[in-house]
């Protein structure tokens, strides 16, 4: 059979989905220049393919343009078609950059960090998944017969990685039924969320072709496991570390401090972006080391953002291993736009001079909402409609992005949910499942 390699330039938009166009691959440079044609209502379409309350209309013309610094080509050498495609930014046709162009927002947010603080982000994300139609055998969590079972998937993938230039890290069966975590290693600015959206899509290539269906929604069964997105965050300050001071409190930098002072003082109002769907708040509850309040940990699993382990022992300066990870987050969103809000909540925190936080090593279910106030503790919000609410009632969050944005994201989310109404619980899991 004849068949001529094409490949798809794309974007995340507000569903957290990757949509694009494909054309033949001979034609790359040429589309890098003149991009490819896109329509403003798509970024109202919802997971769930219906289309939410679109300013837009019928209206309007856009081209998304492909970047070659995030092109990705995986020859899998067997029977299955090459993987290619390339994420782009999305401009008006006069070459400005849109308002709604998640990759344009995060660009945004790096370079306020950059000009507010001389920082440059490096960092990566952490993913956990489970197989929909395969489930582990019980009794393998975070065994080497539950990575047995998947060894060969685990090998393809790395090596997929490896040629879509991201570095490979470390692959486990993670807690749950069918759950597994992938790790990478990190890169710099917008490719910290490019590298995060290629994995997702590598790992969904690399299922899809065994015949296995992967899912990587927050959670499927209330009583279950979660799945996390840990966004693991460092700075650099003229190529050096610039995130550790182990005289600093929690051995924070001053300006780590700050950044993380900011992401929890806005952190209930920038959930509504870093987890974006109706499951995302079954998961956001106590006693399932994802995160429930706005605290940082030392050590805790239960914290919204966790300073992480630094080794002695290894090979790798104290200085360049010192991160901490965001984890409340999920792949409902958009790795562009979670970062952005994180990052942007984290510039502010800077720019406020706030006070590095006190780190929390106990149960913060246990305090009653007094003693939880008293010491600066926020319940995060319990439902995506609560969540948006502070989001969209918090003017400094909601004069980060673009102007317009917050209320067709409000209105992008307000369409998610209105296709759920009168649903049960576990038939909305069971959407989020199949869509994300
Ligand atoms: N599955 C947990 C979550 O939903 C995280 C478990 C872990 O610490 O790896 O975030
Ligand atoms: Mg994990």
């Amino acid at each position: 059979m004849i068949a001529e390699e094409m490949i798809v330039a794309c974007c995340t938009d507000l569903a957290g989905k990757v949509r694009g166009k494909a054309f033949p691959a001979t034609q790359f440079d040429k589309r890098m220049k003149r991009g490819i044609g896109w329509t403003p209502t798509n970024v109202q379409i919802t997971c769930f393919d219906t289309i939410a309350e679109s300013p837009f209309g019928s209206l309007g013309d856009l081209v998304l343009i492909p970047d070659e610094r995030a092109k990705v080509r995986v020859d899998f050498a067997d029977d299955a078609p090459v993987e290619h495609f390339a994420l782009g930014d999305i401009h008006y046709t006069d070459g400005r950059p849109w308002e709604f162009c998640t990759r344009s927002i995060l660009k945004g947010a790096l370079e306020r960090l950059e000009k507010v603080a001389g920082l440059t982000l490096f960092g990566a994300f952490e993913h956990e998944f489970q197989f929909r139609n395969h489930a582990t055998p019980l009794g393998d969590a975070y065994s080497l017969n539950g990575f047995r079972a998947e060894r060969r998937l685990a090998q393809t993938l790395v090596a997929a990685m490896r040629a879509a230039g991201l570095e490979p890290d470390t692959f486990m069966k993670e807690f749950g039924r069918g759950q597994y975590e992938v790790t990478m290693g990190p890169s710099r600015g917008v490719a910290i969320a490019d590298h995060s959206t290629i994995l997702r899509e590598l790992v969904r290539s690399v299922s899809g072709a065994s015949g296995k269906e992967v899912t990587f929604t927050p959670i499927r069964d209330p009583a279950g496991v979660g799945n996390g997105v840990h966004v693991h965050l460092s700075f650099l300050r003229n190529d050096n570390p610039a995130t550790w001071d182990p005289k600093g409190k929690n051995e924070l930098s001053q300006a780590a401090g700050h950044f993380v002072a900011g992401i929890l003082k806005y952190l209930d109002a920038i959930v509504a972006i870093t987890a974006p769907s109706v499951v995302s708040y079954l998961r956001l509850t106590p006693h399932r080391w994802s995160a429930a309040f706005n605290n940082l940990g030392y050590r805790d699993r239960e914290a919204a953002v966790r300073i992480c382990p630094v080794s002695d022992m290894s090979d790798i300066a104290k200085a360049a291993q010192f991160n901490f990870e965001f984890r409340a987050a999920d792949a409902t969103a958009s790795p562009h736009l979670q970062l952005a809000a994180i990052v942007h909540a984290g510039v502010q925190g800077i720019e406020e001079e706030l006070p590095a936080p006190d780190a929390t090593a106990e149960d913060l279910a246990l305090l009653g909402a007094q003693e939880l106030a008293s010491r600066g503790y926020v319940r995060l919000p319990t439902t995506l409609a609560d969540a948006l609410e502070r989001f969209r009632t918090n003017p400094t969050v909601t004069g980060w992005f673009p102007a317009g944005f917050a209320e067709v994201y409000v209105k992008h989310k307000n369409g998610e949910m209105a296709f759920l109404e009168g649903k049960a619980k576990d038939q909305i899991c069971s959407l989020y499942e199949q869509v994300y």
